[in-house]
């Protein structure tokens, strides 16, 4: 997707707009279900923070949750998103995609669907959703989702379930049409706690990732990595194939923004760095104001692994691995294998 906005930080923001979900999945990072949750910015909150991010960094906006359909007024936000100059696009379970809602989707302005896939059968997606039926509803909104025109792309959140299945998934994501499969890497916080085992230690990453690279090489789909900072490292030790790979966003060009309007470097570290509600709705403010957010752009300040690598401006290392190992998001990142214990 082409750059734009206005060239200040963050040029993305990852908006839960709700943190109700019809699914239940075993790594989710917020824990969410399907119910209300309180506190939930009103409509017209989210317009404030609209006008805001408009007059800040006019940031893609991904809208995610939960479910960002089960908001009733979503197709009102992403069009106040449009109409303040805003790029938009979305992370929908599945379940509620019809031909109907996604045209509504597109028409209001959502440029670009992701959609979850962690294995390429109904029995190990609906296992790891934690749903049954989920596989067959999310593949039946990647057929809509091509039928009428809306670009998307397959996320895979890798594991020890389902890293031999990672072929599979890519043939399915082929098969229905995704332009790119984009591989998360398990973080072990929230729900995904108690699956710290199943992430795949450091060896096996950079394996994986490797993999991803002759992938992506031989097409004819994009194959990519989402929050595996050291692939930077990976990629630069094969004579970079590729695209370059994108390190650590959290909180340097990238901000992850809770359902109830609290800014935090991504999804994944769960450390509150402002308040938009106590900010008066202004993001600028929020933003501007945390110590966190100004520590995270300084990796001469991180800890002694990843603050003296020559990486760390690229990859920087996942501030949430490491804040999930020890408590200080400024630690080595403990899925490279360049990063002893500190
Ligand atoms: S802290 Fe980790 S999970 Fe968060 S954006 Fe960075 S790499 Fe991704
Ligand atoms: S030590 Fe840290 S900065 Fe260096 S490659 Fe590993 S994760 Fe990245």
């Amino acid at each position: 997707m082409p750059e734009k906005g206005n060239g200040r930080d963050p040029r993305i923001v990852a908006w839960e707009v709700t943190r109700r979900c019809l699914l239940s999945c075993k790594h989710c990072r917020a824990g969410a279900a399907d119910h209300a949750y309180e506190g939930e910015l009103t409509t017209d909150e989210c317009l404030r923070v609209l006008d805001s991010l408009a007059a800040y960094s006019q940031p893609m906006i991904i809208w995610t949750g939960g479910e960002p359909m089960c908001r009733p007024d979503i197709s009102l936000l992403v069009r106040a998103a449009t109409d303040r100059g805003m790029r938009s696009v979305m992370a929908p379970c599945g379940a509620l995609v019809t031909e109907k809602t996604m045209q509504i989707l597109e028409n209001v302005g959502v440029m670009a669907c992701s959609f979850s896939l962690d294995g390429a059968t109904a029995a190990t997606h609906d296992a790891f959703r934690g749903v049954e039926g989920a596989f067959a509803h999310v593949t039946r909104a990647m057929e809509i989702a091509r039928k009428i025109g809306m670009p998307f792309q397959v996320n895979c959140t890798v594991s020890r379930l389902n890293v031999a299945e990672l072929p599979a998934i890519r043939e399915q994501a082929v098969r229905l049409g995704a332009r790119t499969l984009d591989l998360f890497f398990l973080v072990p916080v929230g729900r995904g706690k108690a699956l710290a085992d199943l992430a795949l230690p450091a060896r096996e990453m950079e394996e994986v990732l490797r993999w991803a690279f002759e992938m992506d090489r031989a097409g004819p789909i994009t194959v990519r990595e989402t929050c595996a900072p050291q692939a930077v490292r990976i990629w630069e030790s094969l004579d970079r194939p590729g695209k370059h790979p994108a390190g650590c966003m959290g909180g340097r060009g990238f901000v992850f923004l809770s359902h109830t309007g609290i800014l935090q470097p991504c999804g994944f570290l769960d450390i509150p760095c402002g308040d938009i509600r106590q900010s008066g709705y202004d993001f600028a403010k929020a933003y501007g104001e945390s110590a966190v957010f100004r520590a995270l752009r300084d990796p001469n300040g991180y800890g002694p692994t990843c603050g003296r690598c020559r990486f760390r401006f690229e990859c920087g290392g996942c501030r949430a691995r490491a804040y999930a190992r020890t408590g200080d998001y400024l630690a080595g990142d403990s899925s490279c294998p360049l990063s002893t214990q500190e």
